[in-house]
């Protein structure tokens, strides 16, 4: 798949799926900028794992869900690698609890960072994709988004949340060239789901046909696809990654 030196630009890029994402793309010869909010070790960490493979990467440490941060990091990644032309939104954190028990922080972090992120973030980007009708939009979904789970009430309607955004983007802008799509991941083992009890891991098995938990590139080579030039005739469309968890 080409990817003439293109600048993609990757949130949530220091760990897990993001990161994932962001060494595959480096290594498919994208111009890559990892975002990230606090662990600067770990952004380091795949920085040097993308130079010292010949790639081509910023870290840029912002928090996604703050509007003026958003406009920072596009501004440092443009300023440094060029428009951008991929958008990966892929930032986004879990405060799961029952909704009986829901505090309205949990509520309000979780819509802030894994939804408004994604509204601050390809608005910031669409104006130059539009200029130079190109454009690849992608953003993290989640199983949860597509069939509601018991304890993410505030995750699962931001998921949802993404899948009528991005729809809506991909409507919006797909006579100019750019395109918008969601990835859906299904059990996919990072930091994320390391906190969950091995009791809700073995009762997650079962319910997977492929038979194993995902791991962050199985995301990455979807992403990689979605974004890809050869993509170009596929959008507004929801890709579940998830082993079959939801067919
Ligand atoms: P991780 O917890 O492993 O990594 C989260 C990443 O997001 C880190 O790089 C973190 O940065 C960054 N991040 C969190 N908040 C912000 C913020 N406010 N601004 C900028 N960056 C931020 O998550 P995963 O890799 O597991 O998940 C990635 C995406 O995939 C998420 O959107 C998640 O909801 C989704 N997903 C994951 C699934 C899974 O099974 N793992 C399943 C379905 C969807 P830092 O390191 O600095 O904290």
């Amino acid at each position: 798949m080409s990817s003439p030196g293109r600048v993609a630009l990757v949130t949530g890029a220091s760990r897990g799926i993001g990161r994932s994402i962001a060494i595959e793309l480096a290594a498919r010869g994208y111009r890559v900028a990892i975002n990230y909010q606090s662990r600067e070790s770990a952004a380091e960490e795949a920085l040097r794992i993308i130079r010292d493979s010949g790639g081509t990467a910023i870290a840029v440490r912002a928090d996604v869900s703050d509007q003026n941060q958003v406009g920072e990091l596009v501004e440092r990644t443009e300023r440094e690698l060029g428009r951008v032309e991929i958008l990966v939104n892929n930032a986004g954190i879990t405060r799961d609890n029952l909704l009986m028990r829901m505090k309205d922080s949990e509520w309000d972090d979780v819509i802030r960072t894994n939804l408004n992120s994604v509204y601050y973030c390809t608005q910031a980007v669409i104006r130059g994709m539009m200029k130079a009708r190109f454009g690849r939009i992608v953003a993290m979904s989640s199983v949860s988004g597509l069939i509601g789970n018991a304890g993410q009430v505030n995750y699962a309607a931001a998921k949802a949340g993404i899948i009528g955004l991005i729809r809506s983007v991909a409507r919006e802008l797909g006579g100019r060239g750019v395109t918008a799509n969601v990835i859906a991941p299904g059990y996919i083992d990072t930091d994320m789901t390391s906190v969950l009890s091995d009791d809700v891991k073995s009762g997650i098995l079962p319910r997977i046909p492929v038979g194993r938990y995902g791991r962050p590139e199985d995301i990455a080579s979807a992403a990689a696809f979605l974004v890809s030039d050869e993509a170009a005739y596929i959008t507004g469309q929801v890709l579940a990654v998830d082993g079959g968890m939801t067919m």
